[in-house]
This record gives structure tokens, C-alpha cells and sequence, in this order.
């Protein structure tokens, strides 16, 4: 997101939601009086037509937030550290944006608010066959694939306890439109970190293909710094892709 993003006025505050661990470094003015319980996940599907503002932009004191809102009032929030810390590293504090879906910060997606404004529907990613080994591409309705996640996590998330269920850990792959074999297309994970197809694979519930590096990658650039058994680091990131889409959903851990 840029800083002259339309969207950037219509970030509403909810501290509500935020991040217990950060939510006193950032303050997010209020100037956005829309219906904060507008959950879509608890009305129905119609609710989140694009006409309808259904969704909210993201109200996380995150580092997006922070760069769309500009410096956050606190001197010593964890931004300004992992900042200091990319650049002691040499690495700059932003990047390329990898996808139009992707913000220029690492591991932060844009917000189905954001996603909307720019008229981005539909989510592309690359795929091989683990059987004839064909490369090409598949995508995904946007809006149609993440209320499936989310509905799936209002469903199960209590019983989740912190952990990712089996069919996250081992996802469920799409037959190859080649050779027809069954659960057989895996996506392709790009090698660099600052690449990955992070919206992809959640749309897929292809996160699990991931390594326990890429998905703590992942964590420590969205401030989780998650030492741990790959279940509960793949909830993690589950969650906190599902909250940088809409910070209104169920999605808190
Ligand atoms: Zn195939």
C-alpha cells in the first residue's frame, strides 16, 4: 500500500482486535464510523459483495499500518527495532512489491479493503504436478476461497487449540488438469522468502507445503517470534494472513 493509497483515511480503529502485544505503540485515528460488527463470516455470503463494505480495512497496529499511517507516536515500538535490525543486516525495510496482492513490506499482504480498491478479484499462483511434472498456473477467487478458510476457522477454531489441524498440516492438492492424477499438484514455493505466494497459498490451504523456516520467516516479519513445532507455527501464520485480510474476523489467537 502507498502512502497516497486511497484507502489510507478509511483505517478505522479497533483496538479491540489488535495484537495484544503491540496495541499500545500505535494509536489509529478514528474517522471511519463504519459498522465494526459487520463480520461477514457471521452473515451470509451475500453480505460481502463488493458494493457492500463488509470488510474493514486492517486496524492492526501493524508494520503496514504503521508505514500507511506514517511513524507510529512511540520511539521504541518493535517496528522501529526490526528496522534497526534489517538495516544492521543490510537489507532494506522494504521490498519490491512480489505481487500487485503483496504490500512492499515481507510477509504482509494487502487487505481485502485495499484488494477491492484495486479491483483485484482473483489470485494467481504457480503449480507442478508431483506426477508428470507440468509447471503452469491456477487461481483463485478471491473472495469465494477465503470465506471458505475463514468459515472454516469460525468453525473449528476452539477446538484448534493453537495448533493446525491435520488437513492443514497436510493439504489436501488439487488433481493436475494434465494428467487427471489425483492430489497431485503442489504449488511452487518461491526460493527467495521475500517471494513467496503467501494470499496463494492460503486461498489453496496450501500453507503446510511450506517449511517450519519459511513459515517462521513468515511469523517474525509479522512480530511472532514463534520457536515451535510446525503445527503450531502454521496456525500462526493461518491466522495472521487471515487477520491481515480482515482484521473485523474471527482471527485472533
Ligand atoms: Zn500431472
Amino acid at each position: 500500500m502507498s502512502r497516497h493509497d486511497p484507502m489510507q483515511g478509511q483505517n478505522n480503529n479497533n483496538n479491540n482486535n489488535s495484537h495484544e502485544n503491540n496495541s499500545q505503540d500505535f494509536q489509529i485515528p478514528t474517522n471511519f464510523s463504519q459498522q465494526n460488527d459487520n463480520n461477514y463470516f457471521t452473515l451470509s455470503r451475500s453480505s460481502f459483495s463488493s458494493a457492500t463494505p463488509a470488510v474493514t480495512a486492517p486496524t492492526l497496529p501493524s508494520v503496514q499500518s504503521a508505514f500507511v499511517l506514517g511513524p507510529p507516536p512511540s520511539r521504541h515500538g518493535p517496528i522501529r527495532r526490526n528496522r534497526r535490525k534489517l538495516r544492521e543486516s543490510g537489507k532494506s525495510d522494504t521490498i519490491p512489491p512480489p505481487y500487485s496482492w503483496a504490500t512492499n513490506q515481507r510477509a504482509i499482504i494487502h487487505s481485502l479493503n485495499t484488494l477491492n480498491s484495486k479491483q483485484i478479484f482473483t489470485i494467481t499462483g504457480d503449480v507442478q504436478c508431483k506426477r508428470c511434472e507440468r509447471k503452469y498456473e491456477i487461481e483463485f477467487d478471491l473472495r469465494e476461497k477465503f470465506a471458505q478458510v475463514g468459515a472454516f476457522i469460525a468453525l473449528h477454531k476452539v477446538a484448534m487449540h493453537d495448533r493446525a489441524p491435520d488437513i492443514w498440516m497436510n493439504p489436501a492438492l488439487p488433481t493436475c488438469k494434465f494428467c487427471e492424477q489425483e492430489n497431485s499438484v503442489k504449488p511452487i514455493i518461491a526460493p527467495k522468502k521475500k517471494e513467496i505466494n503467501w494470499l496463494f497459498l492460503l486461498l489453496g490451504q496450501f500453507l503446510g507445503c511450506c517449511t517450519l523456516e519459511q513459515l517462521k520467516y513468515f511469523c517474525k516479519h509479522n512480530k511472532n517470534h514463534r520457536t515451535g513445532a510446525k503445527d503450531r507455527v502454521l496456525y500462526l501464520t493461518y491466522l495472521t494472513l487471515c487477520r491481515q485480510l480482515d482484521s473485523t474476523g474471527p482471527f485472533d489467537r
